[in-house]
């Protein structure tokens, strides 16, 4: 059934208090009306949910809705319910059946469940509620069924086993993560047929974005606690998000000690400390939350005006969630990030629990374009932007930190030449620091025992520091005259194909121009 546009508005007002839809929302439930799969692909902040919240309420049955967490359901609940819309969840760990019976009859207008409930409640279930109506089966957080996501869950790979059981349904899902290949895994995973796909954009444009290397610790954290005690005085809430429980005990403590309303949030605390955390935080009475990742879907506070990252995330899809929490208002945020290389390096410990070779060599992927990103010395936006798929204006963003800073470029070709040299003479088996160690004249005992104390590059760059050469070295990987590649803990640095035709155009005196930017680090 095709809803008239006024049925849309009605409802729209009614029960949300909303008097004009957002791009893509009033298209994908005309398409869910109709009976047609969707995808759903839009940013976070984008108003994903009224895609699958308005259509029960003008057809006056149910929408099934499968969400990843239990607190997210919760709060999506209290939230319906506020807006006087029937809606309730379900979930394994549930053992009043109430909920169920009443569910069976149609009484609900949004039903949530995890996807365990959703594989493992009986068909009769199903059956019973079919007859009731079931207007949609939306799967929310889609990107969780990809391999390819940064959140990949296993029980959201089993939710096809319910295609035949409703097979007249419209199945709609729903993400903010937006690389093809993700897409894809969703269509196939859910078993789409012909899914009519909404592509929001993906750009915020009053986020400010920019990146800074760092070094864990002091003297960084009392810089850290004297920029949050600013922001704070002067603008809305800020989350800093960081890698690991003891950097957010640390940062959280260091904040409450300077007077700042602070609260935090990770894995291993019981969910009412969390929730009671997560929701001062909702109602301003903290203005810093510092967390881990586990701060995560749901976060739905307009006026967040600052994301920081200690420490850069597993993947760009991650960070653009992240730091995307900011600025749902449309006032101008800032999001900062701060990495360390070691950041890149860590795919062992993302790797645990996974089982393909296809899943771990993902994890190793998306650390590496990551890395890229915090290498980058162009505008940051148009980077993220292309990487989700999107055509980017010719023009710079002017509101990022390579935007915004004017750096000095010079023609570093002499050094490029050297560094590039030095790795294809040590065969690529190495990172960074040994070829390094060789250019400044190292004698340490890897180097002499595998002679390249006597390859003719030793000892000729000297004239610099080792921390010098990194820098080069990471702009040479984010201009692709490197490769590097990780594996485990190990990272290694080889020369290119772009890297191999620089060199063979170059000799020893003579190598084609080569201008980089001169970053920070590089100022000695
Ligand atoms: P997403 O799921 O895409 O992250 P949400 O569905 O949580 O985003 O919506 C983000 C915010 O936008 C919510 O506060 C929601 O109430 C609001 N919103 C959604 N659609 C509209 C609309 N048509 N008009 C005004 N506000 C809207
Ligand atoms: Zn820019």
């Amino acid at each position: 059934m095709k809803p008239s546009i006024s049925q849309m508005d009605v409802a729209l007002k009614k029960f949300f208090g909303f008097s004009s839809f957002r791009p893509y929302q009033k298209e994908v439930i005309e398409k869910i009306m109709e009976g047609r799969d969707c995808l759903v692909v839009m940013a976070t902040g984008s108003g994903k949910s009224l895609c699958y919240q308005v259509p029960p309420l003008i057809a006056g049955n149910t929408g099934i809705v499968v969400s990843p967490l239990i607190s997210l359901m919760q709060d999506q609940v209290m939230a319906l319910k506020q807006r006087g819309i029937q809606a309730e969840y379900l979930a394994s760990t549930q053992t009043d059946k109430t909920v169920q019976t009443k569910a069976e009859s149609g009484f609900y207008s949004l039903l949530f469940m995890t996807p365990e409930k959703a594989c493992t409640i009986p068909n009769s279930f199903w059956k019973k509620l079919l007859k009731a109506g079931i207007c949609l089966f939306a799967v929310d957080e889609g990107h969780c069924i990809s391999e390819w996501g940064h959140d990949f869950r296993m029980e959201y790979k089993q939710l096809d086993k319910l295609r035949p059981i409703l097979s007249d349904v419209p199945f709609v899902s729903l993400t903010a993560t937006a690389t093809d290949k993700v897409r894809l895994d969703i269509i196939k995973s859910l078993k789409m047929k012909d899914p009519y796909v909404a592509i929001g954009s993906f750009d915020r444009k009053n986020i400010f974005y920019g990146v800074k290397s760092f070094n864990r610790g002091y003297p960084f954290l009392d810089e850290l606690v004297q920029e949050v005690s600013k922001s704070v005085a002067s603008s809305g809430s800020t989350i800093i998000y960081c890698l690991t429980i003891k950097d957010v005990e640390q940062i959280h403590h260091l904040l409450e000690s300077a007077g700042i309303k602070t609260g935090m949030y990770h894995g291993q605390m019981g969910s009412g400390a969390r929730e009671e955390a997560h929701r001062l935080f909702i109602r301003d009475e903290l203005n810093v939350m510092v967390a881990t990742i586990a701060f995560g879907m749901g976060i739905d506070k307009p006026n967040i005006r600052q994301v920081i990252h200690y420490g850069c995330s597993k993947s760009l899809e991650t960070y653009y969630q992240e730091s995307g929490r900011c600025g749902r208002d449309g006032i101008a945020s800032i999001c900062w990030l701060y990495y360390t290389r070691s950041d890149f390096t860590k795919s062992d410990f993302y790797c645990s629990g996974l089982h393909t070779e296809n899943q771990r060599k993902a994890v190793v992927d998306s650390l590496m374009k990551a890395q890229k990103y915090c290498l980058l010395t162009t505008c940051r936006r148009k980077f993220l932007l292309e990487h989700f798929g999107e055509k980017v204006p010719a023009e710079n963003c002017g509101n990022c930190d390579n935007c915004t800073t004017t750096r000095t470029e010079r023609d570093m070709s002499k050094e490029a030449y050297l560094l590039m040299a030095c790795i294809h003479s040590c065969r690529g088996n190495w990172g960074l620091n040994l070829p390094i160690d060789v250019l400044r004249g190292s004698r340490s005992k890897r180097i002499v025992d595998a002679q390249f104390d006597r390859l003719p590059l030793h000892g000729l760059g000297k004239a610099y520091s080792s921390n010098w050469w990194k820098s080069l070295g990471s702009q040479l990987i984010s201009h692709d005259y490197l490769k590097e590649t990780i594996s485990d803990v190990y990272r290694f640095v080889s020369v290119s194909t772009k890297g191999v035709q620089y060199l063979n155009s170059a000799g020893p005196d003579c190598q084609p121009p080569l201008f980089l930017p001169i970053i920070e680090e590089m100022n000695e």
